[in-house]
């Protein structure tokens, strides 16, 4: 059976309910679709990852990846399933039919890639990656690069990677050291030499031939980010006419044994090592980081799709087994024998942790991909610009805040489960450490807190921040009197408030005392993510409240009338997460922001 139980009715409603679908399929880009084929789409994916690309999951976990000769060996697993997931166009969904995508919103497609996400993430992460790196030769590459390797990399005949990190080079992706010199009288060609290391999907067994997006810097270019290029440097040269011919001297010298992602082939890459090995500059020379940047900041939108897929399959799971295990006696009759463990006050509320986090983020994403869609296909362009600067201001919450606690629900999971969780006897064991790695890669979750307080918070003057809290305090301010829902907006709006008097707090210390502000970079990031979660479960509360109001004259549904009907649990189910979320953590802000502000220092103080 598969592990993946996929809550397709809860995308729907985000897709349908709470975002404004039919303002994305007015646009021109998407005029072509209407619901209906959005449902198809998504509905066929789902099935997809539950029924094949789920069962490629643990098999790829126990079996691995391994070197071979400067070759990796993929889980002999991933084959049959690869070429199924080329036939579906499963690679590039949302990319330019032209080079052979779908041109599916993200809106869409964003569910599917948490259903992909979900049944095999260590699988999944090709797909992702090749997409991400055909996608920079198609926005920034010549018309000859873009014909000699997008629609391969599309397709899935290739794959594609991001070759930043080095091994000075982490975090400062600055000091890499990987240099191009040119080829004589061959414009734009390059001769690559350096080692990468950490680079998923440097190869694997399904890739006829692989094409690395390599950052690197040109002789007498200006060190640190300033000086760097971008190359796409194929594993078996490409000609003018498209073949893959000879080697091109890029070999995997060793992979990483690593705690999660077993499938996904993490490679130290040699350019150059044993010969000339040829790149092609990417569009301008000394522009590879802005570039890189677009598929960086895909990827981290990437991130928090993992984060939120394992979140949802742990809650899944767990609240499956809690339903059917039996421990110890229910409170109320203490003399009545064992009961199953979804009856204990505790379990539940492990459970419900575990669901306001995995769909308040999941609606986190649907809202961010629109913004993404909208900003590229909307025609008024001071609308555009806005969706713009909203999805870069909420893309470090994504990343960071959806991969930490998609973690901390899997651990929930695991706890739910007692010591079967622990075991391998179910995939709760593999998803929490499946998951660990999103909040290090595409840069580190602390790394994100500084990008949102030094970048995101400072962006316009620090009016695309105030932008989204007057938002916020309208909405509160206009849902007040939604019936039921008082002390939710209540507490929505004063963590709103605490919110602006951190964001004041932090420009008002951060330029006489930078570390004293920064410390408080990864504690404002949470604040932002638990407000953005909260927003997000109110919204679905109160469309869930007006839905029951119209059905059946009021919001509050008797426990039998939930136990008989599927859509009223569903909407009432909304309703209590929300609750549940405003007492348990946005009731927390005013607390959390006055230790923000009070100026302690321990951290700086102490010697280590
Ligand atoms: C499984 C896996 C897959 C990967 N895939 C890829 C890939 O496909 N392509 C690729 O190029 N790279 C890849 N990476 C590399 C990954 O992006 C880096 O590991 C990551 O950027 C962090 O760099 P580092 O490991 O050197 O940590 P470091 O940069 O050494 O950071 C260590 C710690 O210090 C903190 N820190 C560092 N600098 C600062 C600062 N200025 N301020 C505050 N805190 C700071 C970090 O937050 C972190 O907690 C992968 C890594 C792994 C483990």
């Amino acid at each position: 059976m598969s592990h993946l139980f996929f809550d397709t009715r809860d995308w729907k409603f985000i897709l349908h309910d709470q975002l404004d679908l039919d303002a994305l399929l007015a646009t021109k880009p998407y005029r072509e679709f209407d619901r209906e084929t959005c449902d198809g789409v998504f509905e066929q994916a789902v099935r997809f990852a539950v029924d094949r690309m789920a069962a490629v999951n643990g098999p790829g976990d126990r079996e691995g990846c391994r070197a071979e000769n400067g070759r990796v060996v993929t889980p002999a697993c991933f084959e049959p399933v690869w070429k199924e997931v080329r036939e579906g166009g499963w690679i590039a969904p949302t990319r330019d039919p032209e080079f052979g995508g779908m041109g599916l919103p993200f809106t869409v497609t964003a569910g599917v890639a948490e259903a992909f996400s979900a049944a095999a993430q260590a699988f999944y992460m090709y797909a992702g990656l090749t997409s991400g790196a055909a996608h920079l030769i198609e926005t920034f590459g010549n018309a000859d690069l873009k014909k000699r390797f997008v629609a391969k990399m599309y397709g899935g005949e290739w794959g594609g990677t991001m070759c930043l990190t080095e091994p000075q080079a982490g975090s400062a992706v600055g000091d890499l050291t990987t240099s191009a010199t040119p080829v004589d009288g061959e414009d734009g060609a390059y001769l690559i030499e350096g080692t990468k290391i950490f680079i998923s999907g440097g190869d694997a067994s399904f890739y006829g031939n692989v094409v690395h997006l390599v950052l690197a810097r040109r002789k007498g270019d200006p060190a640190g980010t300033k000086g760097i290029s971008l190359f796409a440097v194929p594993r078996l040269d490409v000609g003018p006419d498209g073949k893959a011919g000879a080697f091109n001297n890029v070999s995997v010298t060793r992979i990483e044994e690593k705690m999660g992602i077993h499938g996904s082939a993490t490679c130290q890459m040699a350019f150059g090592g044993d010969g000339p090995c040829r790149g092609y500059l990417v569009g301008e020379p000394c522009s590879g980081l802005p570039y890189m940047f677009q598929m960086m900041n895909e990827a981290r939108i990437m991130c928090g799709v993992q984060g939120i897929a394992l979140a949802n399959a742990a809650f899944q799971q767990a609240v499956r087994y809690a339903a059917e295990r039996k421990q110890g006696p229910d409170l109320e009759n203490l003399g009545g024998g064992s009961v199953e463990i979804i009856r204990h006050p505790d379990v539940r509320r492990n459970l419900l942790f575990m669901k306001a986090w995995a769909e308040g983020t999941r609606a986190l994403l649907g809202q961010s991909a629109w913004w993404a869609d909208m900003a590229a296909a909307c025609e008024d362009a001071e609308l555009a610009a806005k969706y713009q600067d909203l999805l870069e201001l909420v893309t470090p919450v994504i990343k960071a805040y959806s991969t930490d606690k998609g973690f901390r629900v899997t651990e929930l999971g695991i706890q739910i489960f007692g010591g079967y969780g622990y075991t391998q006897e179910y995939p709760l064991e593999q998803y929490m450490r499946d998951a660990k790695i999103a909040s290090l890669y595409e840069g580190t979750n602390g790394i994100q807190a500084l990008d949102l307080v030094g970048r995101k918070m400072r962006m316009k003057g620090g009016a695309v921040f105030m932008t989204y809290v007057m938002e916020l305090a309208s909405f509160v301010e206009a849902n007040k009197d939604v019936p039921g829902l008082g002390g939710v907006l209540e507490k929505l709006g004063r963590a709103q408030q605490a919110l602006g008097e951190v964001a004041f707090w932090m420009q008002s210390n951060g330029r006489a005392n930078v570390k004293l502000a920064m410390l408080q970079a990864t504690p404002f990031l949470e604040l932002l993510g638990d407000i953005m979660n909260g927003h997000m479960l109110t919204q679905q509360a109160i469309i869930a409240t007006k839905k029951l109001i119209a059905m059946r004259g009021s919001a509050e549904v008797e426990r039998a009338a939930r136990e008989d009907d599927a859509e009223l649990a569903f909407l009432a189910g909304k309703i209590d997460t929300a609750r549940f979320f405003a007492t348990e953590v946005l009731a927390f802000a005013g607390a959390k922001a006055r230790a923000m502000t009070s100026g302690d220092t321990a951290a700086l103080d102490m010697v280590f």
